[in-house]
């Protein structure tokens, strides 16, 4: 972008970074040039993050080279504001009492077919759609009802800009792929008072962030969120989904993999530039 952008890289503290998320944040911090870089720590899942995680996030980042504005957003410290969007989705959403036991056991009976997974996990089957908000529960998850939101957004489709392809082919999904395709995903999970699809697209607007860069496996979730910017006003930004680097078997890299993880190839004596090349950046 010319007169550069806003971008975000926001890892979550629950593993040491490998070389994925310095391929994510390197993307982040070079599309954001001359613009803003910045650090958001994605800490909602109280149980799985670890504050060592977060201090090795600081040093691996600052090894590869990149630098952003303090303070850092922590999601953790965001609560107030995942429960105000809460509130103001509520004529929209409805609590679930549903164990991932038996949403399986009502999508597997016979006339429904093998059970179907979205960007949010298996596709709610609705059995909680008709309950109230007023009784909710503590053992509840609250989830949106997306065809509620469709009809009183009055859309029938959902539409974002990729900056990674041509201006003008906006990617576009009707509502009834939504539907069928994502469902009714949960915005607080049971004892978080959030979920990672509310907590984000309330942050990236309170961030201003223009372009949101992140992998292809997250282009699926990307509805989710401009679903969630339109019922709360928010803007949609611009968005680029860059391509995932894989281990030597083409798998995805994950948290576990340690023998990957960025601190390794540090101790072994890689530098950042061969980091970089590594990368083909
Ligand atoms: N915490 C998410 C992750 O690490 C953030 C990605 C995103 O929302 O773009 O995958």
């Amino acid at each position: 972008m010319a007169d550069g952008a806003v971008t975000r890289f926001a890892p979550s503290p629950t593993g040491l970074l490998h070389l994925g998320h310095a391929y994510a944040a390197l993307i982040a911090h070079r599309e954001a040039a001359p613009g803003r870089f910045l650090l958001r720590i994605e800490d909602i899942d109280r149980a799985r993050c670890r504050s060592e995680f977060e201090t090795a996030i600081y040093e691996d980042l600052r090894w590869l080279g990149l630098d952003w504005p303090d303070p850092v957003m922590r999601q953790s410290e965001r609560m107030a504001a995942y429960r105000d969007a809460l509130t103001r989705l509520t004529p929209l959403t409805y609590p679930c009492k549903c164990r991932r036991g038996d949403i399986r056991a009502a999508l597997s009976a016979p006339q429904e077919g093998a059970p179907l997974a979205g960007p949010d996990g298996l596709i709610y089957p609705g059995t909680c759609r008709d309950r109230q908000m007023a009784d909710a529960g503590p053992d509840d998850v609250i989830r949106l009802d997306a065809a509620r939101a469709f009809d009183a957004l009055g859309i029938d489709h959902l539409s974002f800009r990729d900056a990674a392809i041509m201006p003008g082919h906006d990617h576009i999904l009707s509502r009834d792929q939504f539907i069928a395709g994502i469902g009714d995903v949960i915005l607080s999970r049971r004892g978080m008072g959030t979920s990672y699809h509310l907590a984000v697209v309330v942050d990236d607007a309170e961030q201003d962030i223009s372009l949101v860069t992140r992998g292809k496996d997250l282009f699926d979730s990307t509805w989710i969120h401009v679903l969630l910017q339109k019922i709360l006003d928010l803007p949609t930004p611009l968005y680029q989904h860059h391509r995932l680097i894989r281990d030597d078997a083409g798998k995805r890299l994950a948290k576990r993999d340690d023998a990957r993880a960025i601190r390794a190839f540090r101790e072994d004596g890689t530098s950042p530039a061969q980091i970089r090349d590594l990368l083909g950046l």
